[in-house]
């Protein structure tokens, strides 16, 4: 359950990406048994991630101090992404409620958006929140396109969106409107741009598998238009955290893509499983924590996580 695993390792594709891992630090894997994972978080005070197990309508934790693995929440809505907001509460993707929730201090679960326009939302597949509290989900069709993941159903809106949730109006508005199936998202660390993955190429063989970046406007409230960034090169960019450097660490299919703020691959974590997601954790945010089909895996690196 708990060690060494083949069909690991560091594979470097330009010399900068050597001194971002440590030679003799292994990929682990934490937990198995799962069915598709998606969704890493990292708790800092209880010292645990919790991610999803999507078609087992189930979220589950692994536990620091012991290694234990247990069930989180079940059912679960089919969550998707999650992360954690400025104070720590955990915010969540549901597929089958179609909504975005946030778990409060006291266990509750509050609806952060549900609709958008009058029209339920399709699917909120993946999330971020900005230091000043707002938050920014994508909303592509995968959870209302079968019952494996989610619940069989017609768009609504019939378009995928990226929104943005104002802490203070709590009303959704749509900051980016041309995406095919926009998913992954995360801000630069200085949060003056937003990166969006579109993984389209899913359900369309000539479908995007690409990265754009926007410029976050002024205000903090509106996205510029997106330049392309990187495609990539094997499978998807699902999901993706930044490193403080500014690198981009990314889900794809023969592990986890490394990028430079150029977008160009320097480097893999080649994993045994389609990856679907990442996040920094531990107390330095050195350890990359990653979902990958049916196990979560955990590796030290020699960078820490943007927060
Ligand atoms: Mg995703």
């Amino acid at each position: 359950m708990y060690g060494v695993i083949d069909g690991t390792g560091f594979e470097v594709l330009d010399p900068s990406f050597e001194a971002c891992f440590i030679g003799h630090a292994r990929v682990e894997r934490l937990a198995e048994g799962c069915r598709w994972v998606e969704g890493p978080a990292w708790f800092a005070p209880g010292r645990y991630v919790v991610w999803s197990d999507i078609p087992n309508n189930r979220m589950m934790r692994w536990d620091e101090t012991d290694g234990s693995v247990s069930v989180f929440r079940a059912p679960s809505n089919n969550t998707n992404g999650h992360t954690e907001d400025g104070q720590g509460r955990l915010v969540s993707c549901e597929h089958l409620a179609r909504r975005v929730t946030r778990t409060e201090f006291d266990g509750s679960i509050k609806v952060i958006a549900d609709s958008y326009q009058g029209k339920r939302l399709n699917s909120p597949n993946d999330v971020v929140v900005k230091s000043d509290g707002s938050i920014w989900f994508t909303d592509p069709s995968y959870g209302i396109m079968m019952d494996y993941e989610g619940e069989r159903a017609e768009s609504e809106i019939g378009a995928c969106y990226v929104y943005r949730w104002d802490p203070e109006s709590e009303e959704i508005a749509a900051v980016a409107t041309d995406y095919v199936k926009p998913n992954g998202l995360a801000f630069s660390p200085d949060e003056s741009e937003l990166f969006i993955a579109d993984t389209g190429g899913t359900h369309d063989p000539g479908g995007p598998a690409h990265i754009r970046r926007h410029a976050v406007s002024g205000d903090g409230r509106s996205l510029g238009e997106g330049a392309h960034f990187a495609d990539c090169s094997n499978g998807f960019f699902d999901g993706f955290r930044f490193d403080r450097d500014g690198r981009i660490w990314s889900s794809a299919a023969d592990g986890v893509h490394c990028l430079d703020g150029t977008g160009k691959l320097i480097g893999k974590i080649h994993i045994p499983e389609i990856v679907s997601n990442v996040c920094f954790g531990g107390p330095k945010l050195n350890r990359l924590f990653i979902t990958a089909t049916s196990s979560l895996y955990a590796v030290y690196l020699n960078v820490n996580g943007a927060r």
